[in-house]
Parts: C-alpha cells; sequence; structure tokens
C-alpha cells in the first residue's frame, strides 16, 4: 500500500511524471488531499475517473482514519480521539480550542498528535510511559490525525491554528518520520501551516536536537525537563541515561542560537516530589539569564501515587521563577476531566476495546 498522504508536492510530481501524466495531476491531487480530505482515491473527483482507478490498481490508497472514541470537555474546548489506524493500532489526538480574541474572529484551534504508539521512554508519571513501546508511526500517520480534525473544523467553517507533536511517544526517537509529517504540514502545496505555528515536544535526545537544529526549519522546540538535578530528573524519566540537566540545558540554547527560536522547558509539577521552593530556586538558578520560558504543567494523575500539587503550591512556584526573572507560565488545564494527559485516553478505553480498537 502506498499512501498519497506520505508524498511531499516534488515527489507527488515525479510520480504523475513516472505514470505518465501530466506534471499539473501533482496539484489536482494535494489541492484535494488538503482541502477537500477525500475518504478514498475515488473521492478525487479533480482526477479522470480511469487514472484514479489506475491509481487503486497500483496499490496507492489514502490513509483515512477511523474515530473509534470520543470524549468533549463539558465547556466542548477540548476534544479527544481515539483514532484507529490502517492496522486498526489505536492511537490519540486533541482539539484544544480557545475562543477567539476578536468578537467576528475565528479560535485558536491547536491539535496535539501522537508520533508513536506507546513510548520506551518510560517516564513514571506518563501513561503512555507506563503502557511501553509498539511502533512509530508513519509521516502519513501524523498527518492523517490532523486532517481528521481539519475535515472536523472545515465543515464548521474553522480551521487548524496550531500544532503541537505533544501526543503519546517521542517525536526525535521517531526523527525521519516526524521531520517527513512536518514538511507535509508546512509546505506551501502541502497542508500549508507556518512553520511558527509547530511545536514539537521531546524528553530531551541531545543528538535529534542538534539535528533538528540544522533543518533549517522555524519549528518551536520545548524540552521535557521536570527536574532542576540530575538524581531527580533521572528517577522521573529512567532513560534520561547520561544525558544531564545541563547538556539539555545547552542543547536548548544551540537550537536558540541556530534557528532564533526560543525553547520552552515543559516541567511537569508533581507533588511532593518537584514542586518544593527550594527545587523552584534551583530551576531558578538554573535557568534564569539564558532568555528560556518554562511552561508549568500541573499533573494530570495517572498511574501509580502521583498526585497534582494544589493551586496555591502551583502558585508559588511560578512566582519564585518568575521574582528570579525566568519567563514563566502555567499550563492552562484543559480536558483534565476528560483524561487529556497523553496516553490516558488509550489506557481508560482499552479496558472496553481490544488492542485492535474492536469493542468486547
Ligand atoms: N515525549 C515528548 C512529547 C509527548 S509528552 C515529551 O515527553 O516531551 C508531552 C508533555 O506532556 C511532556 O512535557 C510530558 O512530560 C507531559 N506529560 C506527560 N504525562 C503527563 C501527565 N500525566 N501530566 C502532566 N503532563 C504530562
Ligand atoms: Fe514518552 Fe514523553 Fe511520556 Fe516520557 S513523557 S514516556 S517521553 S511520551
Amino acid at each position: 500500500m502506498k499512501d498519497l498522504y506520505r508524498l511531499l508536492p516534488e515527489e507527488m510530481e515525479e510520480l504523475m511524471i513516472e505514470l505518465g501524466q501530466p506534471r499539473y495531476r501533482a496539484d489536482q491531487i494535494l489541492y484535494s488531499l488538503y482541502y477537500k480530505f477525500p475518504e478514498g482515491i475515488s473521492e478525487i473527483k479533480q482526477l479522470p475517473k480511469t487514472f484514479r482507478e489506475a491509481l487503486v490498481d497500483k496499490g496507492f490508497t489514502i490513509g483515512s482514519t477511523k474515530e473509534i472514541h470520543r470524549i468533549e470537555s463539558k465547556d466542548k474546548e477540548t476534544t479527544k480521539v481515539l483514532l484507529g489506524l490502517k492496522d486498526e493500532t489505536p492511537i490519540e489526538s486533541v482539539l484544544m480550542q480557545y475562543p477567539p480574541k476578536k468578537i467576528f474572529g475565528h479560535p485558536r484551534s491547536t491539535i496535539c498528535v501522537s508520533t508513536q504508539v506507546g513510548c520506551a521512554m518510560g517516564c513514571v508519571f506518563c501513561a503512555t510511559g507506563q503502557m511501553g513501546f509498539d511502533r512509530n508511526m508513519k509521516a502519513e500517520e501524523i498527518v492523517g490525525q490532523v486532517i481528521h480534525f481539519a475535515k472536523i473544523l472545515d465543515a464548521k467553517n474553522q480551521h487548524v491554528t496550531n500544532i503541537v507533536f505533544m501526543g503519546m511517544g517521542e517525536p526525535l526517537a521517531n526523527y525521519s518520520e516526524t521531520v517527513r509529517a512536518v514538511k507535509l504540514l508546512t509546505h506551501p502545496r502541502g497542508f500549508g501551516i507556518g512553520q511558527r505555528n509547530i511545536t514539537i515536544s521531546t524528553i530531551g535526545i541531545i543528538s535529534g536536537i542538534d539535528r533538528l537544529a540544522d533543518e533549517n526549519l522555524q519549528i518551536g522546540l520545548a524540552i521535557s525537563l521536570h527536574a532542576p538535578n540530575d538524581k531527580l530528573r533521572q528517577w522521573l524519566v529512567p532513560t534520561a541515561g547520561p544525558n544531564s540537566v545541563k547538556d539539555l540545558i545547552n542543547a536548548g540554547q544551540r537550537y536558540f542560537l541556530k534557528t532564533g527560536r526560543r525553547v520552552t522547558f515543559e516541567y511537569a509539577l508533581i507533588e511532593d516530589v518537584n514542586d518544593s521552593r527550594e527545587i523552584a530556586t534551583d530551576l531558578a538558578v538554573l535557568l534564569k539569564n539564558n532568555g528560556s520560558h518554562v511552561n508549568l504543567i500541573p499533573l494530570n494523575p495517572t498511574a501509580g501515587d502521583f498526585k497534582r500539587p494544589i493551586r496555591k503550591n502551583v502558585l508559588e512556584f511560578e512566582r519564585i521563577l518568575y521574582n528570579s526573572g525566568v519567563n514563566c507560565t502555567v499550563r492552562v488545564e484543559k480536558g483534565s476531566e476528560i483524561s487529556a494527559a497523553c496516553g490516558q485516553l488509550r489506557t481508560d478505553v482499552l479496558g472496553k476495546y481490544n488492542n485492535k480498537g474492536n469493542q468486547n
């Protein structure tokens, strides 16, 4: 099976030439894929019927995703779906909407995509980490998640404004498919979203961060730090290996110097684990003066005994960073009541579905 969503516009043109078609067929297909969201090749009405049939005969396909399960937050701003991939593997994607700033404006619509089925990094507080690693996702499967929501939004005359690679899996452990997905999503003849509207979140694979910095892309980078010292970080991220907190901060600095994009450090705040005043002060010492930004994520409790700190402690942690001159925000808690922490929905729902997404 060769999925048309996998091909970059230049590759689509090469394919058309190979198939003895005029070059403009590539744009007809691309227009259909990214503006009409067809579910099968037979729905690409811009193409002559005989050519559509020839594509199907040659084994080409369109990787439409099947929605297995959907939950919406009470305020309707967060929608989390379990999608079945072509091989029926269930994965998670989320749409987060933020009301428009202007009366007649469009909402900000951010899609959170998964890049792997499961994750091998094993972070102790993360539901995906606890389910283990199944397989890498293909670029077309990553793009397919965006297309799924783009189609839903399009029907409401809305569109995708931001994409964050913060769902299941470690994007930089699936480097080439992640970067191919970014190129498909940002190519002006592909999905066409601005590079600056994409953020990749990584647990801190340093070789991947340096490689990404050399891609000549303008995408944002978020590094999941979670601790100001190696001992604590290695407990929370057991696969952190020899990468020290200092190494990660230096890698973030190199990314900033190469791309001009400021790096965000994500910090999942866990009660009595990494939320004390002393730890906040250590973090502030580490990050002040390097222009980075900290995003505090109060824990969405999943597996284990980890708890979310009370609001007062979250604000105190933020205040200490802020007073030391560290740029800091607390992530708006969206969708916690619908298991919006990565990997949580799959874990919750898989009791009801077998691992091929069929209802038991
Ligand atoms: N693997 C990448 C991207 C996916 S996780 C990474 O770890 O960065 C995206 C973010 O969600 C990470 O910062 C991660 O630490 C955070 N996260 C995972 N589980 C969480 C939970 N239960 N509560 C709050 N944040 C969580
Ligand atoms: Fe993997 Fe990220 Fe979860 Fe860690 S936090 S287990 S890297 S998905």
